[in-house]
């Protein structure tokens, strides 16, 4: 077997696991769609907040035009009352008239309102509503990545130390030969043999091949995906005979 052969196969071992680690990390939802989602429903609701804050303005407005309205008709009654002048208390009943049908006009508007007011203020409750769902969600989902997170994030550290202890016992040839590997087959350089075959493509090694690994000071590797094999004693005994 070639010298360095057991620890590049740790320190392979090591790297495996933090590539899957990075992944790990980088596939973490962190939130950001959820929180688009929520940004829109936000303004969904501010939308619907408005539309309500000027119906309730044009209520107000009719109020107080009914209001002035019927003022004015009291007024215009009481002056009739006490008029003196034929042709003043006509022009004061036509007057009159006019008021009660701009009064009659704005109590139908107000009732149009007040429906369109109970529907907007339906309408911003249920997005209301929307927005309170979203924001547990996203608050869960940031919860969640937060925690995930520190778990990979320690879980790398762990191995990140594991690699500097493996790295000093590995001479400066077989890290090069481990890594000018790694450039041609990618991350996975060094893999072990099982049940006779190569884990790095699952093809069979031949016997002739393994017993080269486990014998010879040279790395030997596989002939079908270019992998240096690890060919330990007893698996060559189990699977050899
Ligand atoms: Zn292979």
């Amino acid at each position: 077997m070639h010298p360095d052969l057991a620890q590049l196969f740790a320190l392979q071992q090591v790297d495996t696991a933090l590539a899957h680690n990075r992944r790990g990390l980088a596939a973490l939802d962190d939130g950001t769609a959820r929180k688009v989602e929520l940004d829109a429903a936000i303004a969904e609701r501010e939308r619907r907040e408005q539309a309500l804050a000027e119906l309730e303005r044009r209520r107000r407005e009719r109020e107080d035009k009914l209001r002035a309205t019927e003022q004015k008709r009291a007024e215009s009654r009481q002056k009739a009352l006490v008029s003196m002048e034929t042709k003043q208390q006509v022009a004061l009943y036509e007057q009159i008239e006019a008021l009660t049908r701009a009064k009659g006009t704005f109590e139908e508007e107000l009732l149009v309102l007040f429906d369109g007011i109970d529907e907007q203020r339906r309408q911003r409750d249920a997005q209301t509503a929307v927005v309170q769902r979203l924001q547990r969600e996203h608050q869960k989902t940031v919860g969640e990545y937060e925690e995930e997170k520190a778990a990979l994030e320690a879980e790398a550290a762990r191995l990140q130390a594991e690699r500097e202890q493996v790295l000093p016992q590995v001479s400066p040839a077989g890290l090069q030969l481990y890594d000018a590997r790694r450039k041609r087959t990618g991350e996975l350089a060094v893999v072990a043999t099982e049940e006779g075959g190569c884990t790095g493509c699952n093809v069979a090694v031949p016997v002739v091949i393994r017993r080269k690994a486990l014998q010879s000071a040279e790395a030997v590797q596989c002939e079908s995906c270019g992998r240096i094999l690890y060919v330990t004693a007893a698996e060559f005994a189990e699977d050899s005979d």
